[in-house]
């Protein structure tokens, strides 16, 4: 059976998730430490050490390799029109971003935002490049940075402390109590750069760091 996530964050639409870390390959940089966007990741901390919050993501990470997985999916998808992959975790492998594709492929009707670091792995990218053919779909590379440094890519995401960097389109979560209140920039491939101001305690001690270092 699938398990969808609905956090309130994405005013009420749906996401399918993987537990953090666990699955993200891509978080850890060439000196074998977590790169800086995944040391303060907010989906290793608050309601996302909970069981029940776990559970499911642990759930979905057998639950994919399901023949029926796909058809299962887009039936779930039925009345969705915005679908965001991966509130938490990372296509860890090629099979299951093809069968992501597939259900993407399936769904005309829906707008899928997929964040991911995957774009590190050269074997994901001819996927990465089917999905955003696809007219319904935004694959958002994720920078490392939390300082605002970008990346290459068609759609990207950073983390910023301070600037805004030059071209970004800020998220304004934050100004609506943490939540999207209406905002689907993430979904939309016209919106090259997303940047998403640094918040947390956790995420202010890896900023500290950081400048400390320089
Ligand atoms: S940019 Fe818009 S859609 Fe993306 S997370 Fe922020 S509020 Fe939500």
């Amino acid at each position: 059976m699938i398990k969808l996530s609905k956090t309130s964050k994405l005013d009420g639409i749906l996401s399918w998730s993987l537990q953090a870390l666990d699955t993200c390959q891509g978080s850890i940089g060439s000196d074998g430490e977590l790169v800086p966007a995944c040391s303060g990741c907010y989906a290793t901390t608050g309601n996302y050490r909970f069981s029940n919050v776990k559970a499911p993501r642990e759930h979905n990470k057998e639950d994919w390799k399901r023949s029926e997985w796909v058809s299962d999916m887009v039936k779930g998808l039925d009345s969705s029109r915005y679908f965001r992959w991966l509130d938490s975790g990372d296509l860890y492998s090629v099979e299951l971003a093809q069968k992501v594709l597939d259900v993407m492929t399936l769904t005309p009707w829906c707008n899928h935002w997929l964040p991911t670091r995957m774009h590190k792995f050269k074997k994901y990218l001819p996927i990465f490049e089917a999905m955003q053919k696809l007219p319904n779909v935004v694959v958002r590379y994720s920078s490392d940075s939390v300082t605002g440094e970008t990346i290459e890519g068609l759609t990207t995401s950073t983390i910023f402390s301070d600037v805004l960097p030059k071209g970004a389109k800020e998220c304004e979560a934050y100004k609506h109590e943490g939540k999207c209140n209406g905002c689907r920039a993430c979904y939309d491939k016209d919106v090259s750069i997303i940047a998403y101001k640094a918040h947390g305690v956790k995420m202010a001690k890896v900023i500290k760091i950081l400048v400390a270092k320089q």
